[in-house]
């Protein structure tokens, strides 16, 4: 699935607006924080004292929150390092096998070359995988019928490409959902911020790479991440 121009427009304005919201929201949030500090000393009971500290808390919590919004929307420029992708996948299961495990879901992870290198940003590819599977977790636990959840990441070579698929067993997606996957905003979860993928399109575009995406309604899903390689000689 290629992105449309018209969808890279609505991704570079979601950044913008995005960062405009954080900024405008973030003035008040330390207009409150000082305040409450100033009002501290006069609160005359350790109640009222726990009180503050929980306004403070959560205060901060909610700065920590615009932090890594801004940190994960906006086009920043990659901080690139050389790294094998059989480490990064493994270290990327690592942070969901027991998530996966209480789930009952079986996370298989195979490396079909295992000298395969890219210069790539660690924490921002390792955030791509981790939210795919994590979509691929949802996907199952929402299939209409009960199945033996399987996610399996593969890492494979293919011409000037690493390819790095996640597939799963989940429910899959229809002609309407694929059509409008990386749209921003675009969920059919009740939960959901519909941000994770076109997030994760945006940074694979950023690394020179691109998206493909496989699936069945009723089956399953796979996303292939497609990233330029460094050759190595033997
Ligand atoms: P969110 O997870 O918050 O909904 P995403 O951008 O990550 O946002 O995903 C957008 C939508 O794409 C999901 O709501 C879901 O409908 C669909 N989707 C993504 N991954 C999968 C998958 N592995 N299987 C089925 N549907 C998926």
């Amino acid at each position: 699935i290629e992105q449309t121009a018209f969808q890279n427009d609505k991704l570079a304005m979601l950044g913008k607006i995005a960062a405009a919201i954080a900024h405008e929201i973030r003035n008040p949030l330390t207009s409150i924080r000082g305040f409450i500090q100033l009002l501290k000393p006069y609160l005359d009971s350790i109640g009222k004292q726990e009180y503050a500290r929980i306004i403070l808390s959560e205060i901060d919590r909610a700065n920590d929150i615009i932090y890594e919004f801004l940190n994960s929307s906006k086009p920043s420029a990659p901080m690139t390092q050389t790294v094998l992708v059989g480490l990064l996948l493994k270290e990327t299961i690592l942070l969901t096998e027991s998530e996966a495990h209480m789930s009952g879901i079986e996370l298989s992870c195979e490396i079909f070359d295992p000298y395969i290198m890219i210069s790539i940003d660690v924490k921002q590819i390792k955030q791509v995988v981790l939210n795919m599977v994590k979509n691929a977790m949802d996907a199952i636990q929402s299939a209409p019928d009960q199945r033996r959840g399987l996610i399996k990441l593969t890492a494979r070579r293919e011409k000037r490409f690493a390819v790095i698929s996640i597939s799963d067993n989940g429910r899959g997606m229809d002609r309407a959902t694929l059509n409008r996957l990386f749209d921003p905003f675009f969920t059919t979860k009740e939960d959901g911020t519909g941000l994770g993928l076109s997030v994760s399109y945006r940074i694979i575009r950023n690394h020179g790479g691109t998206i493909h995406v496989d699936s069945q309604a009723g089956e399953g899903t796979e996303f292939m991440i497609y990233l330029p390689l460094i050759e190595v000689k033997e």
